[in-house]
């Protein structure tokens, strides 16, 4: 049995009547929605038309939020229907960067992940969803896509019918039969600051930028609900604060192998102030990750009701086995003065492994296509090397570490800016991989985030440290100017960081 609906826009008259009934059977908040009805106008006045478009959740046989969802609180119930359970969710919004189609919000008096379970309840009880009762012209049909015999099966096999974004490979269960195609491509439509009956809500994605131009030729978004971004500065800062962790004893492996005398420890420095800095910096990280949650007070569900196949789950996995290595480095730089080399190598491998999972953790938000680019994982490796050599070069400066240890790092800052650089502007310089990509694209390099992007990311954060750490390296008693090439990069990296969350979800998904 596989449950699935059949929208015909050929008969919506976009009366929300489906929007209310829902609103009424499930009780949802004022200010979101399990289905909403998107209005959109094609022509200038007075050749105009109006079409509208009845969107929710699609109950996807190959459901991304479910493979995200750390707490298993979204499930695929036997007949098909894609359900949740909000005692399980922790409010970490992946589900939401996961859906490709907006379909989840958070529900303001639980703060958990909610959205259409098809009224699983009364499908129970033998009865039609709420908006298919109610809904004045039958444009809403429900059914067993299983069974040929029913209405939805027959509609799909012998009607020409389309899903939404059949490019993601998510398999919908939600087919439209006459929907324009302009409500297909949300990308594609002009949104303006306001619409025909009511103010857009400040802080969504789509408000901003380039797609608030108004053009009275181009289709245009008349009526439409709130999506705001779902994460904000604390998931760049997370990113920021892990690159840093990681980073001070992947770097700092390097330099005690690169030290000639083996793995024996450079005193203080690399042996008790590194793994503080990790510590403390993994700490942060996990602070932010915490507190991002719309419940924070169950992120121990991350352990307790695991889904193994999320990255937040393997990731915090991570965390936990890279903060046991810092903690047995600081009580062996303290207590003996010299790391083994196998703690130092499998230090820098979980090090490595704490920077790079949330390549895979963006890749699993399926939603945000400019998070899908193969280069993620290569920027945040040498984010590693960028976070961990500035921040071990202005340690070491300000505790008057060896002046070779030093130099090795101010190279390793001074090349992997370099390559940073060269791959932020192969990013924005590559073809895109898709629309969204390339919305995301342009946002940064041309569109609102442009201005951040060229002078912060890459001047003032890339290029400046670039020039100052060449001059330290031939000079190293000039310790201001390293300083202050260390911090650059490091604010260079902030802000690139930000940018990247910003800008992938700058691109509207419905
Ligand atoms: Fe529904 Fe979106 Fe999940 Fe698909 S990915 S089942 S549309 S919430």
């Amino acid at each position: 049995m596989r449950y699935g609906f059949v929208i015909d826009q050929d008969r919506c008259i976009g009366c929300h009547a489906c929007t209310v009934a829902c609103k009424e059977e499930h009780q949802v908040p004022v200010g979101v929605f399990r289905t909403w009805v998107k209005y959109i106008e094609k022509g200038e006045f007075p050749h105009t038309r109006r079409h509208f478009g009845v969107l929710r959740c699609n109950h996807c046989d190959n459901a991304p939020c479910i493979e995200i969802c750390p707490t298993r609180a979204l499930y695929r119930r036997p007949d098909g229907i894609v359900d949740f359970d909000s005692r399980r969710c922790i409010g970490c919004k992946s589900c939401m960067q996961a859906c490709p189609y907006d379909a989840l919000y958070i529900d303001p008096n639980t703060l958990t992940a909610a959205k259409c379970n098809f009224c699983a309840h009364r499908i129970e009880a033998r009865l039609e969803p709420a908006c298919v009762i109610v809904c004045p012209t039958r444009a809403i049909i429900a059914g067993d896509l299983d069974d040929p015999s029913s209405s939805v099966s027959r509609i799909v096999a012998e009607e020409k019918v389309a899903v939404r974004k059949p490019q993601k490979g998510t398999e919908p269960k939600l087919f439209y039969v006459g929907i324009e195609g302009d409500l297909l491509e949300p990308t594609r439509l002009s949104h303006q600051v306001g619409y025909f009956g009511a103010e857009r809500r400040d802080g969504t994605s789509q408000t901003t930028g380039d797609a608030a131009k108004f053009d009275s030729t181009a289709t245009r978004v008349v009526y439409d609900t709130a999506h705001p971004a779902p994460w904000g500065w604390k998931i760049g800062a997370y990113l920021w604060t892990k690159s840093v962790a990681a980073g001070v004893l992947v770097v700092a492996a390097i330099m005690l192998a690169w030290s000639g005398d083996g793995v024996r420890g450079t005193g203080a420095f690399l042996g008790v102030a590194s793994p503080v800095v990790a510590l403390v910096a993994l700490g942060v990280t996990s602070s932010l990750l915490i507190f991002d949650l719309k419940r924070p007070e169950r992120f121990f569900y991350l352990l307790t009701k695991p889904n193994p196949r999320s990255w937040l789950v393997i990731g915090a996995w991570i965390l936990m086995v890279y903060g046991v290595l810092a903690l047995a480095w600081l009580a062996i730089g303290f207590f003996v003065g010299v790391i083994p080399g196998g703690l130092a190598c499998a230090a820098a491998v979980f090090g490595v492994a704490t920077a790079c999972y949330s390549a895979f953790l963006f890749a699993q938000a399926k939603g945000r296509d400019l998070w899908q680019s193969p280069l993620f994982f290569w920027h945040l490796l040498v984010h590693t090397f960028t976070a961990g050599s500035a921040t071990l070069l202005v340690v070491g400066i300000a505790m008057g570490g060896p002046e070779e240890t030093i130099r090795h790092a101010a190279l390793i800052l001074l090349v992997s800016v370099s390559v940073g650089l060269t791959m932020m502007l192969t990013e924005t310089a590559l073809p895109a991989v898709s629309v969204d990509a390339a919305f995301a694209h342009r946002a940064m390099a041309r569109g609102h985030l442009s201005r951040r992007f060229w002078t912060l990311a890459v001047g003032a954060g890339s290029l400046t440290p670039i020039i100052l750490a060449a001059l330290f390296v031939e000079s190293i008693a000039m310790a201001a100017v390293g300083i202050v090439a260390a911090l650059l990069a490091l604010a260079g990296l902030w802000w690139f960081q930000q940018l990247w969350v910003e800008a992938g979800q700058s691109a509207p998904l419905s």
